[in-house]
């Protein structure tokens, strides 16, 4: 296969297992990571020890500019675009909402919705057959916390993830008639670093027994559910949404 996957926030976590299972399906990868170069540098790496074609570029994708350079790599490396995974997501530490300020709800939807916003401009550009493309396909990662609201944690992410929901929706149907098709992931709770990050390293021990399948689950669950909607098996699938979450 020859096909190219562009996967943000790649580094770790639920990117970086989705970057091992579309090296193993064949993709050409391109890597995007905020800070962490070492561990994206491994990554490349490894997937090139096995065999692999992977390249990492470090962008911020809350900034135009670093979007605009990232996309601008991925033309120099590879002169196609396959297939887009909008991963690259952030949360602060939990708390209430009254002890929010505006500056905390810039930071948390300038990542999960502007920069998925400007991921999709950037790939629909390439891969619309109005712009001369031959289609593709866009892969959201959102959250259940969409549809759980994650309160008492983080409603600012919860909302921004819900606008990824209607992100995902509106462009889904407005792409549909152009060879693209947009779907998301919505995961639950996944062993990831994101839940430290929310000043809560146990947050899945203490949830799990809400769980209907009483645990949380891997960030290569996700990945198999994020390689499937991208890939012609889903053909007839855009707008939709899988939540992976083990019932909950
Ligand atoms: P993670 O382990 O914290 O990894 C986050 C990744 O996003 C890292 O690669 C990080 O890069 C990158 N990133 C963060 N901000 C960025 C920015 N501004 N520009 C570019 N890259 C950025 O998180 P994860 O759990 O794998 O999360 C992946 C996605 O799944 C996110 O969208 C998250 O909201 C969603 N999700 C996760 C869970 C869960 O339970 N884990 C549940 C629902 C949804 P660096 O490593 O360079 O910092």
């Amino acid at each position: 296969m020859d096909k190219v996957m562009l996967i943000t926030g790649a580094s770790r976590g639920i990117g970086a297992a989705t970057a091992r299972l579309a090296a193993q399906h064949g993709y050409r990868l391109l890597l995007n990571y905020r800070s962490q170069a070492a561990q994206a540098a491994a990554l490349v790496a490894e997937l090139g020890a096995s065999g692999a074609t992977a390249h990492a570029v470090q962008a911020d994708i809350t900034d135009e500019a670093e979007v605009m350079r990232l996309f601008a790599e991925l033309d120099r490396h590879y002169g196609r675009l396959d297939v887009l995974v909008n991963n690259a997501g952030m949360l602060e530490p939990q708390m209430r909402l009254e002890q929010m300020d505006a500056a905390r709800w810039q930071r948390v939807l300038a990542t999960n919705v502007i920069g998925s916003f400007l991921c999709c401009r950037e790939a629909v550009r390439r891969l619309s057959s109005r712009h001369g493309g031959t289609g593709g396909a866009i892969v959201n990662v959102s959250s259940m916390a969409a549809r759980l609201g994650a309160p008492n944690e983080y409603i600012d992410y919860a909302a921004a993830k819900g606008a990824v929901d209607s992100l995902t929706t509106g462009l889904a149907r407005e792409v549909a008639s152009e060879g693209i098709r947009v779907n998301a992931v919505r995961p639950g709770l996944i062993d990831t670093d994101i839940h430290a990050a929310g000043g809560e390293p146990g947050r899945i021990e203490r949830l799990r027994g809400s769980v209907p399948l009483q645990r949380g689950g891997t960030p290569e669950e996700v990945a198999e559910a994020i390689l499937w909607l991208a890939s012609e098996q889903a053909s007839y699938c855009t707008g939709s949404f899988i939540d992976i979450s083990g019932g909950r």
